[in-house]
Formats: structure tokens, sequence, C-alpha cells
């Protein structure tokens, strides 16, 4: 969930620009997309919810 203001509505997207010619590295991952609050940032920052319906 989005650790902006907690909401469900998270699109995830996948980026990929290719080897960074600065660093040499791959630079690809995913970022976010809230539609609740219009933030977006790292997947990594995700908010991973633990699955409390599975009790
Ligand atoms: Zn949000």
């Amino acid at each position: 969930m989005c650790p902006e203001c907690g909401s469900d509505d998270v699109r995830i997207e996948e980026y990929d620009f290719g080897r960074c010619s600065e660093t040499g590295y791959h630079d690809a991952g995913e970022r976010y997309h809230c539609l609740a609050c219009g933030a977006t940032g790292d997947g990594d920052d995700l908010v991973l919810r633990e699955d409390e319906e599975c009790a």
C-alpha cells in the first residue's frame, strides 16, 4: 500500500531504461503510482501488508 496515504489503490509500473551510460549499471525496476494521493516512488518503498485474512 501507499507509504504516503495508506491507500491500496496503487499501480506498479515496471521501467527499463537499459544500461546507464554513466554508471554502467542496468537501470530497471519497479515504480509505484498511488491513484489516491498521486504519490510516486520506488517500488521498494511500498509498504507490504501482512496477510491478516489468512488467520
Ligand atoms: Zn497515496
